[in-house]
């Protein structure tokens, strides 16, 4: 009989109690108590729901970060938290949040502040961790007790517990060295601390350890690669079944290793890597576990369960016991619940599975190897019409699309002349001064435009008189840059709850869920638009706003809009079709829409790209192909536009070393990039490619409430003078500001402002 088991589920739970006891906690409005009771009830309805599945993950709950967890676990905390007295999850806390040394908090007085541990994105997922640290002197030293503890808890719930863990290889390489010595060379003591904590798991009884090792899906030099080979035959005397759990991709050069390491049983990820099966089979000698990834952890689709049971049904024949099945990786990457959907479309609905959903989904395949399909036939019969229905439907296949996107070529996506033309022409429309100083997008989201916005949903505030709300705060924002001697401003995208759903919801092809929360830090979660069919916009999106915060004013207004490559990566996207598909659908909208300002007489227009770099591809062999369709998706949207019309672009990251060339692809006439942190010196990237178009390098990071002075801006502006050519630069905040308050936004853009009027005159 084939087992069934799970990788691990959201903790954040249905209606995100989590999040809300966390934050009821750390404001101090409910006890210590009051939060564990709540993360004990999570868990124990959990492991209730998961009760049919014959394995049961334990472990994978976590109050903030499942790598913090295991930091504590191995005890390795950063030496700045070390030392402090109290209890042990404010001490977690606190390495996981920070704590400023003015904070209101008992250990102020006697321990003082503390930084927050870096936060950085787990693998290709939208999910951050908090990043390990070590030096060369980093010792560790074993906490068994939340496992072991939550292992009880199971146990006296009746559940068929599996603990997971990270695995010192993956834990080793999600980490940072401090003092740049080698990681790899703690890896002797860190094994010594598995090989106790898996003799602990031991004695609870336990049969199989979940060990996760998602590296194995990377590109990994010899000495990680020796590393794996290591930590495995040192921990093989363990006296538990070690499963081996891969997951978001192919094992590829790593496929030989992983098959030969010795442990029970190895999870690969069959969404991904199914054409590895057979391969990884030739390497398993005939005791071990092979357990499959068949329902996909990662997205909302239902799966094709008759597809899935075709190539299972032969495996199943051939290894019997020893082939399981599981979603392709935690299911932490995806909301809990479908059921709990009230407004989603029916048709929609009936095409997709959550959390619970997928779970459902496994049993059924279990069912249908175990007794035959005969057992399952009225799951596999509904299966079957959701998935026709899919196929068959009209707002998902919409052939005017795909006609549109047949007929693309690359004309499309190039200016009518090089940069160095188009930006006199712009120049002598726009009369920019030197140094011409704009902001990002948003201004303050303020308690008006939230209220606003909510009396506008909930049916209370009709159509014009939201309109005339938001145009309240569009004028006050251009009243403000007026005021403040901005060059180039902006409608302060009041309007706009999100960059992504925004868009979303003006174009066809989009649906949105009410609880569809996914968490992507600590107490943080987004809710992910899912994009499910062939994308078409039904009118201008943005024209009336910009056209009446044009109105207001002389100066330039820049139209504002979010890339395609951006709406794409923030969202479910179909599964019927490949990723570069759905970009250019989504390309061809929003290229609409930029003419359609472009119409309307905007002469600045800017598409922002926020999350073009975590598109990217965990291998780097696959970069180009990623960034080749991304940047065309880019050029399509933006470059259909005359060589009067500025494009802008935006990125909030200082990562650009190894996509420079990329972005001088897209080849925007501005980009306007996040770097006050770095201290200017990310520009050398751009310096050393000869970037050839404009830059404006953020002079103040927007996610701090100080305020700059000028002085600093203008050291900061002559740091990158000394890298890109002054008549290049631009002068700009990092991000939109829309998460500060106006008492804020008002002395830091004037600072801001004074600050450029100081480098012209010196220029
Ligand atoms: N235009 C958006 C804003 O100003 C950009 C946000 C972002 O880059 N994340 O808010
Ligand atoms: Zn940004």
């Amino acid at each position: 009989m084939s087992l069934v088991h799970n990788l691990g589920f959201p903790r954040i739970g249905a209606r995100r109690e989590l999040k809300f006891a966390l934050e009821s906690y750390w404001k101090g409005e409910s006890s210590r108590d009051a939060l564990t009771a709540q993360g004990l009830a999570l868990r124990t309805r959990h492991w209730a729901e998961q009760a049919g599945l014959d394995l049961v993950p334990v472990g994978d709950f976590s109050f903030y970060d499942q790598v913090l967890d295991m930091s504590f676990t191995l005890g390795n905390l950063p030496e700045r938290v070390q030392g402090f007295h109290g209890d042990a999850l404010d001490n977690y806390f606190r390495v996981a949040r920070g704590r400023s040394a003015a904070g209101a908090d008992d250990h102020v007085a006697c321990c003082g502040g503390v930084a927050a541990g870096e936060m950085t994105k787990w693998f290709d997922t939208n999910y951050h961790y908090i990043v390990p640290e070590f030096t060369a002197a980093t010792g560790f030293k074993l906490d068994a007790s939340r496992l072991l503890d939550q292992l009880a808890e199971a146990k006296a719930q009746g559940v068929n517990a599996k603990p997971v863990i990270i695995g010192p290889v993956t834990y080793l390489w999600l980490g940072k060295s401090k003092d740049g010595s080698d990681k790899l060379a703690l890896l002797p003591r860190l094994l010594a601390v598995y090989a106790e904590l898996l003799e602990a798991l031991a004695g609870q009884g336990g049969q199989w350890v979940q060990v996760d090792e998602p590296v194995l899906v990377t590109e990994l030099d010899d000495d990680w690669r020796h590393a794996l080979t290591h930590a495995y035959h040192e921990l093989k005397s363990s006296r538990v079944k070690i499963l081996l759990a891969t997951y978001f991709g192919t094992l590829g050069d790593n496929l030989y290793l992983a098959g030969k390491l010795p442990v029970a049983g190895i999870h690969l990820d069959a969404i991904n890597a199914r054409g590895e099966v057979d391969a990884l089979l030739g390497h398993l000698s005939s005791h071990k576990v092979l357990s499959l990834g068949v329902v996909n952890g990662r997205n909302i689709w239902k799966t094709d369960l008759e597809g899935a049971l075709e190539w299972l049904e032969p495996l199943h024949e051939r290894l019997g016991d020893r082939l399981w099945i599981a979603p392709s990786c935690s299911l932490l990457h995806v909301p809990v619940d479908l059921d709990g959907e009230q407004k989603l479309d029916a048709d929609v609905k009936s095409w997709l599975a959550f959390a619970l959903q997928k779970l459902d989904e496994l049993k059924v395949l279990g069912t249908a190897l175990h007794r035959g399909r005969d057992a399952v036939k009225a799951e596999l019969a509904a299966n079957r019409a959701a998935l026709a229905s899919r196929r068959g439907s009209p707002r998902v296949n919409n052939p005017a699309v795909k006609e549109a996107l047949g007929k693309l070529d690359a004309s499309l996506g190039r200016r009518r002349s090089a940069y160095a033309e188009r930006a006199a022409k712009q120049s002598a429309r726009l009369k920019l001064p030197a140094y011409p100083t704009t902001t990002i997008g948003s201004f303050p989201q303020t308690a008006e435009i939230r209220h606003a916005r909510s009396e506008f949903k909930a049916g209370r505030l009709d159509g014009a008189g939201y309109r005339d709300a938001m145009r309240t705060e569009i004028e006050r924002s251009v009243r403000e840059q007026e005021m403040l001697g901005l060059d180039v401003l902006v409608h302060g995208e009041a309007e706009r709850n999100d960059m992504v759903e925004y868009f979303g919801e003006q174009l066809e092809g989009y649906a949105f869920s009410q609880l569809g929360w996914v968490q992507s830090y600590g107490s943080r979660c987004v809710k992910p638009p899912i994009l499910f069919g062939d994308i078409r916009r039904p009118k201008a999106m943005t024209v009336e706003w910009i056209q009446y915060a044009q109105s207001l004013t002389q100066k330039p207004m820049k139209g504002m809009l979010t890339g395609p490559v951006t709406i794409l990566n923030w969202s479910f996207v179909r599964d019927d079709q490949p990723r570069s598909v759905s970009c250019r659908q989504l390309a061809l909208a929003m290229r609409e829409e930029v003419l359609d300002l472009e119409k309307a007489g905007v002469r600045v227009i800017q598409i922002d790209e926020a999350a073009l770099r975590e598109g990217l591809p965990l291998r780097k062999s696959q970069w180009k192909e990623y960034l080749g369709w991304a940047v065309e998706a880019f050029r399509i949207t933006a470059n259909g536009v005359e060589d009067e019309t500025q494009i802008h672009t935006h990125m909030c990251y200082s990562e650009f070393n190894d996509i420079i060339a990329s972005i001088a692809e897209m080849d925007a006439d501005v980009i306007t990039i996040e770097t006050s942190r770095s201290d200017m010196e990310l520009l050398d990237a751009f310096d050393s490619f000869k970037y050839p178009n404009e830059i404006g390098p953020g002079v103040y990071d927007i996610h701090s409430p100080n305020i700059p002075t000028p002085e600093h801006i203008v050291a900061l502006m002559r740091k990158a003078a000394e890298r890109i050519p002054a008549e290049r630069l631009w002068v700009n905040p990092d991000c939109g500001l829309k998460t500060r308050q106006w008492e804020e936004v008002i002395p830091a853009l004037a600072n801001m402002v004074a600050a450029a009027r100081t480098l012209r005159k010196a220029a």
